[in-house]
């Protein structure tokens, strides 16, 4: 598959605000964030969409909410809650197609999400 700009964060050809990273995964602030807090949480491997996990890939996938959970006991959003979210394609909202968890935080939020 194509390089993205996540690729070049995780090469560090670009530079991020990095909040976490481990053999599998890597996360960054959000560039825009649409919370207090929104970080994104993304795997070393290259995966397009949603549509491309693959059933050798769902210890990574899943490893990316344990991540998230981690994330949020360290920064103290454990119990007021947080959302984790993934957009696939067009309708989702997706933008970058290196799959990515939206960890947003630090504040109620709204939903549904119109
Ligand atoms: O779900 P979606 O694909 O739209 O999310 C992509 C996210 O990547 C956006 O929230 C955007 O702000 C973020 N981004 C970033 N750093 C970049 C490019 C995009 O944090 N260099």
């Amino acid at each position: 598959m194509s390089e993205t700009i996540f690729s070049k964060i995780i090469s560090r050809e670009i530079p991020a605000d990095i909040v976490y990273e481990d053999e599998l995964a890597l996360a960054f602030k959000d560039i825009n964030p649409q919370a207090p807090f929104h970080c994104l949480i993304i795997p070393k491997k290259a995966i397009a969409t949603v549509n491309d996990i693959r059933k050798e890939d769902r210890e990574i996938v899943g490893h990316l909410y344990y991540v998230a959970g981690e994330i949020a006991r360290e920064h103290g959003f454990a119990n007021e809650g947080y959302r984790v979210v993934m957009n696939c394609n067009e309708f989702g909202g997706q933008t970058v197609y290196h799959i990515h968890v939206h960890m947003l935080a630090g504040k109620p939020l709204g939903w549904p999400p119109y």
